[in-house]
């Protein structure tokens, strides 16, 4: 499960962020996950629930955004949502198609109390 060593470096930097800000504790935790990130929402919350224990995010919600995949067709021009991960376009059956979202692993957002 790579979502444990994902979390453990999270926590790294909302550590960094709380100690910037002279926060007290930390609210909330915000991220996207991409549909092709490789990380599953599911374990990463559970990851995330059993490190935040006595640390500065104790009583942190973590909130999730899945971000879909996203292409769009070099072709046509069409911008298509991938469900199927199959990569023709469904307009034009073109393979030329560029990602534009769906890869990321990004934090969000913090919520902090100080
Ligand atoms: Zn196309």
């Amino acid at each position: 499960m790579h979502e444990l060593s994902i979390v453990a470096s999270l926590f790294e930097i909302l550590e960094e962020k709380a100690k910037e800000k002279k926060a007290e504790k930390i609210t909330s935790v915000k991220l996207k996950v991409g549909a092709l990130s490789g990380v599953v929402p599911e374990f990463l919350e559970t990851a995330f629930n059993i490190y935040k224990k006595d640390t500065i995010a104790d009583e942190a919600e973590l909130k999730i955004e899945e971000v879909p995949l996203k292409v769009k067709c070099e072709k046509c021009g069409a911008e298509i949502i991938k469900n199927d991960y199959v990569f023709i376009c469904e307009k034009c059956d073109s393979r030329e198609l560029k990602t534009l979202a769906g890869t990321e692993l990004l934090l969000e957002k913090i919520e902090l109390e100080v």
